[in-house]
Formats: C-alpha cells, structure tokens, sequence
C-alpha cells in the first residue's frame, strides 16, 4: 500500500510518500520512505519571534501544490500509484491544517481513493520505527516532547495510547523557544540554546528542577522559565545592562541541564511503573543532544533501550503522517473518513482517537 501524507498543522509543509512493502516483509519501514518534501516558515515568521496564524495558512497554500508535485516527481510511479492519503487533521492552528484537509479531501475525491484524518502527535509517536535501525515493539513508553507538548505514553499498539503524564503548563520546546526570546538568540531556539550552553559554566545557576520529586509524571516549565527570567534580568542589571555571550552561555547551560534532568527522571520513572523497557522519543526537542546523551547514560544503567527517529523527521514534516496513515488503513480499513466536509480539530486529545 503506498500512501501520500500532507503535513501542515503549523509553520512546515510537509509532503512524503510511503510504500508499506518493506514493513510488511519484516524490513526497517523507513526503507518504505519513497520521497518526500519539505519547506519550512521559520524564515518569514522569524521577526515576529513566532508563528503568525494568517501568514502561515497563506504560505501553505502557497507551497503545497508544488511540494506534492515534486514528491511525485522524485517517486518512481504516478499519482496512479497512490492507494490512500493521509492529512494531518489537528491539533495544530486551524487555518493551516484547513490548507492540508482541503488538498487531501480534494486529491482523494478526484482520484477516486480512501482518505484519512492523522492525529499530528500520533505521527511523532510513530516516527522513530521510520529509523533505519529501528527495532522497537510494541509496548513502549513515548516521550513526546515537541513545540506544543510534553507527554509521556504508554503504547500498547499503533492507536492505542494512554497518557501517563503531561505538563501543567508550558511544553519543553515552548521553555528553549522562550528561554531563547529572552537571551536574544533567534527562533526557534531549541538548537540555538542548545548550542549556546555547551560553552557555559554548569555551577553558576543552579535552578529549580520543577516537580522532579512530585511522584507522579506531570511535567511542569512555566516555573523554570520565570527563574530563568530573573536570572537574566539580575545579571544584565550587576552589569550595566549588559549581558555578554558568556554570560548568556551560563544561563543557557543552567537551562538546559534542568529541562534535560526533569525529562529525563520522568522518563525513567514512567519505565519503572509501567514495568516497560523500551522507551521512544518523539517531536523537536528529541534532536536535543544533551537530552540523548543522558537518557543513553540513564537508560543503559537500568537496561532499558532507547529510540528516536531519524534526526531530520524530529520536527514536522509529511513522512510521519504518511507512515501513521498507513499504519491506521493497515490495521482496520474503516478507519478511512466518510466526511468529505473540511472537518479539522484545532484541539484533540490524543487519548481520543477513533
Ligand atoms: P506540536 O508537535 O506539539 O504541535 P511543533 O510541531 O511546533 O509542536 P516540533 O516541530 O515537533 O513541534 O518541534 C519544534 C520544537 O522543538 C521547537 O520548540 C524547537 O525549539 C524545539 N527544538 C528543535 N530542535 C531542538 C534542539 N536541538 N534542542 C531543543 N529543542 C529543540
Ligand atoms: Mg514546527
Ligand atoms: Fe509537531
């Protein structure tokens, strides 16, 4: 089965093919990822510091029509080859995700095939069997720490999904995005935090590892990113208004060192109660360095084995909801929509998945 995904919850279009054939013939299914196009935003939202709404719908009409033409392009066979397609129905901003169901619902009615609604952090969480040394089953915990959410799962099977925990408040990539804005580094500032804090000092701030002892698996940022912000504001005060790089690099490596901790200690802790032994990383923060360093350091204490997709499909893009789609039709054909209205969900739950 080769399915067609449309990615566009947010600032990245995303469009990518995928053939079911080497997965179900018990090879990597990455090797099933026949093409696949992406163009990023982050350039012209970048002065505003975030995602502008409009902007990014308008965008995506603007690219989408010419990335699946040249998905097609680079995929050997035709349009005529594509047995379903997969769109990203939500979570995400409304306008945007409008622009990838009509495109899908449009394709689907004109070719005559079946298409499907993809839960956008459904697709992360499927994301690291696309690695090409992915040898994970299924049931693991998923650590999803993106842009919009920091979750840990328990995945039982591809649609089963039980929140075990989640932030109260801010999502892991939101407190880099932040912590970035207010050490005037650019957006978004996951790498760029993430590079910064390689040169600074681990023993100049110590700040607080929020809800790290609490004994449950929520999470909880907005508490750090004020401890960040006071920080900043009392060393550029002690230096006339200044805040030098390598004062800047202090700040970021005591940032990082906390949001790794925490991430980390849950992750473990979500492992042990669950009696699990395998743990998935999904979503932009994923790419994180010191975050991958320390969970293999943690992970190998305890035994447990610890995956993540391909580096290049942490963050958005069209593979993870073509390979979601495919994995959904595969499991129950039914699942294919009946609605042919552009029926998005700006907010879902993941734990309500048909
Ligand atoms: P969601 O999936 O929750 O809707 P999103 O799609 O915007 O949100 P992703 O694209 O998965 O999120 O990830 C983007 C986030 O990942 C940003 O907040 C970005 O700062 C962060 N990020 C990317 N690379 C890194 C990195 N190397 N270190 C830390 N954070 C990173
Ligand atoms: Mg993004
Ligand atoms: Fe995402």
């Amino acid at each position: 089965m080769r399915v067609l995904g449309i990615e566009t919850s947010c600032d990245e279009t995303g469009v990518a093919i995928v053939d079911t054939a080497p997965w179900e013939a018990g090879k990597p299914a990455g090797m099933g990822l026949l093409g696949q196009a992406l163009y990023s935003q982050i350039a012209m939202h970048i002065d505003y510091g975030g995602v502008v709404p409009e902007l990014a719908s308008r965008d995506h009409i603007k690219r989408i029509i010419p990335l699946i033409n040249q998905v097609l392009k680079e995929t050997p066979g035709g349009l005529e080859d594509i047995d379903a397609i997969a769109f990203t129905q939500g979570p995400g901003l409304a306008g945007a995700l409008l622009v990838g169901a009509s495109v899908a619902k449009g394709m689907a009615l004109a070719l005559n095939k079946p298409v499907l609604g993809i839960h956008h952090l459904e697709g992360h969480l499927l994301s690291p069997l696309l690695a090409d040394d992915a040898n994970i089953n299924f049931p693991f915990v998923a650590l999803l720490v993106s842009g919009g959410h920091t979750q840990l799962m328990k995945v039982t099977g591809v649609g089963e999904y039980t929140i075990l925990g989640e932030t109260l408040d801010d999502a892991a990539g939101e407190a880099f995005d932040k912590t970035a804005k207010m050490l005037g580094l650019s957006y978004p500032g996951g790498p760029a935090v993430s590079n910064l804090s390689k040169t600074g000092n681990p023993s100049t701030h110590q700040f607080p590892r929020p809800m790290k002892h609490s004994g449950d698996l929520d999470f909880s940022f907005a508490g750090l990113k004020t401890s960040v912000l006071t920080q900043v504001k009392k060393v550029t005060a002690a230096n006339n208004g200044h805040l030098s790089d390598s004062a800047k690099a202090d700040v970021a490596r005591g940032f990082v060192d906390a949001i790794v901790e925490v991430l980390v200690s849950k992750s473990i802790s979500a492992l042990k109660q669950t009696g699990l032994t395998t743990l998935v990383v999904a979503g932009g923060v994923g790419a994180n360095e010191q975050l991958r360093e320390s969970l293999a350091q943690s992970c190998a204490k305890e035994d447990f084995s610890v995956h993540y997709p391909p580096m290049h499909l942490c963050t958005d893009n069209g593979a993870m909801i073509a390979f979601a789609g495919a994995m959904r039709l595969k499991k129950n054909p039914q699942l294919a929509t009946k609605h042919w209205g552009f029926d998005v969900r700006p907010r879902w739950p993941l734990d309500d998945l048909e």
